[in-house]
This record gives structure tokens, C-alpha cells and sequence, in this order.
């Protein structure tokens, strides 16, 4: 198993907020505003304490509070949610909220910001908003097509980006004629840990298993590592997906998490692995 492997303080806090408020406001009295976080497992034992969930404010009851999840939302949203009189309970991630007020910062100082993301990541769709006219680019084509000419650049990234991509959007930011770049390390810690410890467990094991909702960034990103790192990976969510053709012929099996997967789940897995 990775040294550092699944639920990060982000998530933890996240789940503790939402059942919290559940205690507080009553069962059925809290909507979450999408998935709390990217794991379908925890996110159905927190529908069955009592927490609703819907993907449209304008759908909310106002005689209930709005719960918004660890990837955070959007000033507007955030707006939205106080002029239709909801209670808002924020249980944004600490580095999200950094990285959004990174963003109106450096709008702020007259740098015209980029952030490498997923432009369909919920985090990211959140932070963007905190600045007029963000430029999102994931890949080397999108700076090709998006990347204005602006004399300031301020430059931020998704929190579970890996810092080897990042670091290689920045080289190829910095290769144009840009008077002024200022970066801002939004990455999260947590992810790179668990990323570090997932590439150095691939150099003993000949299949890697990474456990996490199919939707986690951060759990795709780890996958797509053990991958680059030349180990047979299988990114499944639970024992449910395990196919005993995935472990045929193998003799050392490497289980790691996403930040949004429970020790239970893992633990599970590995018992059963181990059974077999
Ligand atoms: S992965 Fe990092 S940024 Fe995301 S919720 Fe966890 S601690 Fe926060």
C-alpha cells in the first residue's frame, strides 16, 4: 500500500461540515450543490444521514441551506445562493479558497490570468470566476488556440494538477514573448504526496491498483502517473470492478487512493485481494 494514500484534510473537513449541518439543520434540510466529493460511496451514506443534492441553485428550496462542496463555486454562485435567501454552508477546501483569492489578487495587480485546468473540473469553473476574462489551458494545443498576448501573465493551476505538468505548460508559457510572468504555486501538498508515494510503489509491484471515483481529478492524475511509469494500472472505484484477469500472471500488487477515498474502501480491497 502507498505511505500516502486516500481522504485528504480537504475532504475530511468536508464531510465532517456536511454531516454537521445535517445535525443541525435536520435530515432532508441540506442540498448539496453537485457531489460533496468524488466518491460515489461516501456521497450515499451522507444521502442516507439526510443530505439532499442538486445541481441547480435556482431549484433550491429557501427554507433549506445550500452546502458547497470541497471544489468550492463561483462569487456569483455564491451571490445567487444570498439573494434567494439560502443558508450557505461553505465547505470549500482551505487551498481552493487560496487559489481563488490568488486569482481576484492577481486581477487585482493587472496581470491577466491564466490557470491550467480542466475547464470542465467544478473547482475550476468556481476559481475562474473570481477574476473578468480567466484564460484556462490543459494542454500544449489550448495555449496554441486560447493564450492571449498580454504584457502581465498571472499564472495559477488546478490543486490536483501534478507539478510535472504544470511545470511543462509554464516552459512553454515562458517560451513566449511575454514581458512579465508571475506564478502562483496553487498546487495542494496532499496530492503530490500521494502522487510521489504512488510512482515510488510502482517500482515494486507489477500491477498497480488505484482506487477512486471515475469523476477524481486527482485519482485520474494518479492513474495516468503509475501509467507513465510503466506499471500495468487499473483505475477502478471499489472490489465491485475487480476482474481476476487484472491480477493473472502478477505477483506483487500495489493498491493506492484518491483523496477522496475512504480507508474502508481501501481496506476492503486489499483483504479481498489478499483472500485471492
Ligand atoms: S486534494 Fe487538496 S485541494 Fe483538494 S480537497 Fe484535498 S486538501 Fe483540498
Amino acid at each position: 500500500m502507498a505511505t500516502s494514500r486516500g481522504f485528504c484534510f480537504g475532504v475530511e473537513d468536508a464531510i465532517e461540515i456536511a454531516e454537521a449541518a445535517v445535525a443541525a439543520h435536520g435530515a432532508g434540510k441540506v442540498v448539496a450543490l453537485g457531489p460533496v466529493i468524488h466518491n460515489k460511496q461516501v456521497v450515499s451514506k451522507l444521502e442516507q444521514a439526510g443530505l439532499n443534492q442538486s445541481g441547480d441553485i435556482e431549484t433550491i428550496d429557501p427554507a433549506h441551506a445550500v452546502l458547497i462542496r470541497s471544489h468550492g463555486a463561483s462569487p456569483e454562485t455564491m451571490q445567487r445562493a444570498k439573494d434567494r435567501g439560502l443558508q450557505v454552508v461553505d465547505a470549500t477546501c482551505v487551498l481552493v479558497k487560496r487559489a481563488q483569492n490568488v486569482v481576484r489578487q492577481l486581477h487585482e495587480e493587472g496581470y491577466h490570468v491564466v490557470m491550467i485546468g480542466d475547464p470542465e473540473h467544478p473547482e475550476v469553473q468556481g476559481v475562474i470566476g473570481y477574476a473578468p476574462d480567466v484564460t484556462v489551458v490543459d494542454t500544449g494545443s489550448d495555449l496554441e488556440a486560447a493564450l492571449p498576448y498580454k504584457e502581465r501573465l498571472g499564472v495559477v493551476a488546478q490543486t490536483t494538477h501534478s507539478p510535472e505538468h504544470v511545470a511543462g505548460m509554464i516552459a512553454e508559457i515562458l517560451k513566449r514573448p511575454y514581458r512579465e510572468v508571475k506564478i502562483v504555486n496553487t498546487l495542494c501538498l496532499e496530492v503530490t504526496r500521494r502522487q510521489e508515494a504512488a510512482i515510488a510503489l510502482c517500482s515494486e509491484v507489477d500491477v498497480m491498483f488505484v482506487l477512486g471515483g471515475l469523476h477524481s481529478a486527482n485519482t485520474k492524475e494518479m492513474a495516468r502517473l503509475c501509467r507513465d511509469a510503466g506499471t500495468d494500472t487499473y483505475h477502478i472505484e471499489t472490489w465491485e470492478q475487480f476482474e481476476p484477469r487484472m491480477a493473472a500472471g502478477k505477483k506483487v500488487a500495489g493498491v493506492t487512493a484518491g483523496a477522496s477515498t475512504p480507508e474502508w474502501v481501501i481496506r476492503e480491497f486489499v483483504e479481498k485481494l489478499e483472500e485471492m
